[in-house]
């Protein structure tokens, strides 16, 4: 799916909501775009001398319930409509975690991976100069993202507080602890998506020694699922990335899997040739097989838009954990719906991170130091209320999950911008 029909269906998703709310014409116009959109150059010296432009994007949504949230991702397929979309997810995503936040996302057109430390740093302190004036604690509080990290945060924080000229550690989240970063914020994303299969668990009884989950994704998010879900006992019987993955029939360790990766550079090459194996058991598969295996949970963990009309008919899973942002097009939702598969949606399963991010928030405007047992604790709580305020009106009105979760986030910002 193109950018472009990605931020269009975000906004036909947002419409129907919007009609079953029977929302005035004003507050649909409003929330259907960005309040304000900011694509801006960011000049880099490059190490051979020479300067190059980069794209820049920030969307800011909404902020009708509280400054502007969400990550920065750096990745060639960034684009405007890509950033403009996923600002709009944010905003119901932060609606329906309870969060006093608003939606916002940006970007950077590029490949990190074919730049250096110093040009990677220098690109994160050009974006923060170019975005400078439209940021800040209670303005719009940026967050890592796609191929984006604490380092970076860190980079942007520093960068950010230079240009205040003041220490602004409440101007990002996802930083590192001696920036007033979160103990626990980096698996945070992780942990939840593990909080809600764990809610799956206690409704439909499934025993995790015996339940089979297959996890799209080894990055952040993907592996700290797999870990967690790992120590909770369930049988991850595969994994991938970007170049594909591995299938591991009596289960993997996604430790030992990271260890392996970083050994050979690539899950793929973790596989057994004859009697010697990287990981026990390990068969090289592609993405597409891993999202068409015979497993009772789907995790797709990596990117948007990976399960489609396409291959929708083809999966086989019982149950799907978005840990992606938007993995599932609505034409594939509507298939999986058909076939009684259960979708917990991105904007709850995936809200563990941005959660983190407030608790970080207030970590680092009270400069008081949380807990990670502090941390957890609260964000499986948050979490579990969530999924019960969810569950409970899907069950109500028979919905799935999704709808209910859009219903309950967008009646939400309705009501703040009509309080505004
Ligand atoms: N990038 C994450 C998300 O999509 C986290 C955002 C944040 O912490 O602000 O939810």
């Amino acid at each position: 799916m193109s950018e472009q029909t990605f931020f269009l269906e975000t906004q036909k998703q947002f419409r129907e909501i919007a009609k079953i709310l029977d929302m005035e014409s004003e507050i649909i116009q409003e929330l259907e775009s960005p309040q304000r959109l900011i694509k801006f150059q960011i000049p880099v010296l490059m190490d051979n001398k020479k300067v190059k432009i980069f794209l820049g994007f920030r969307s800011q949504h909404n902020n009708a319930l509280g400054p502007y949230k969400g990550g920065i991702r750096f990745h060639p397929q960034v684009s405007e409509n890509e950033v403009k979309a996923l600002s709009i997810l944010m905003t119901w995503k932060c609606a329906l975690a309870g969060l006093p936040f608003g939606g916002g996302k940006g970007g950077i057109i590029v490949d990190p991976r074919k730049l250096s430390r110093g040009e990677l740093e220098r690109l994160s302190k050009g974006y923060v100069q170019g975005i400078f004036p439209c940021i800040g604690p209670d303005i719009d509080v940026p967050a890592p993202d796609v191929n984006t990290n604490a380092q970076i945060m860190a980079w942007m924080t520093n960068e950010y507080s230079k240009l205040k000229g003041k220490d602004s550690p409440a101007a990002f989240t996802g930083k590192p602890l001696n920036l007033w970063g979160l103990k626990g914020r980096e698996e945070a994303t992780g942990y939840g998506g593990v909080v809600i299969l764990e809610k799956l668990r206690e409704i439909f009884g499934f025993k995790p020694k015996e339940t089979t989950l297959a996890i799209q994704g080894f990055g952040n998010v993907g592996f700290n699922f797999a870990r967690f879900a790992f120590q909770e006992g369930y049988k991850i019987i595969a994994t991938s990335e970007q170049g594909g993955g591995i299938y591991v029939s009596e289960g993997l360790n996604p430790e030992q899997t990271l260890r392996c990766r970083e050994e050979k550079g690539k899950i793929a090459r973790c596989y057994c040739v004859g009697s010697v194996c990287d990981v026990n058991f390990g068969k090289q598969i592609t993405n597409e097989q891993l999202l068409e295996m015979k497993v009772d949970i789907l995790v797709p963990a990596a990117v948007e838009d990976v399960i489609t009309k396409e291959n929708a008919s083809k999966i086989k899973a019982k149950y799907i954990i978005e840990m992606a942002n938007n993995p599932v097009t609505s034409e594939a939702d509507a298939i999986l719906g058909n076939k009684g598969v259960i979708s917990v949606p991105d904007i709850l399963s995936n809200a563990g991170g941005v959660v983190a991010s407030y608790f970080e928030w207030l970590q680092s405007k009270e400069k008081k130091r949380w807990q990670k047992k502090k941390v957890l604790n609260k964000l499986s709580k948050t979490l579990e209320k969530v999924f019960d305020e969810v569950w409970d009106l899907s069950k109500k009105e028979s919905i799935n999950l999704r709808k209910a979760a859009y219903l309950i986030a967008i009646d939400r910002v309705a009501k703040a911008i009509k309080k505004s």
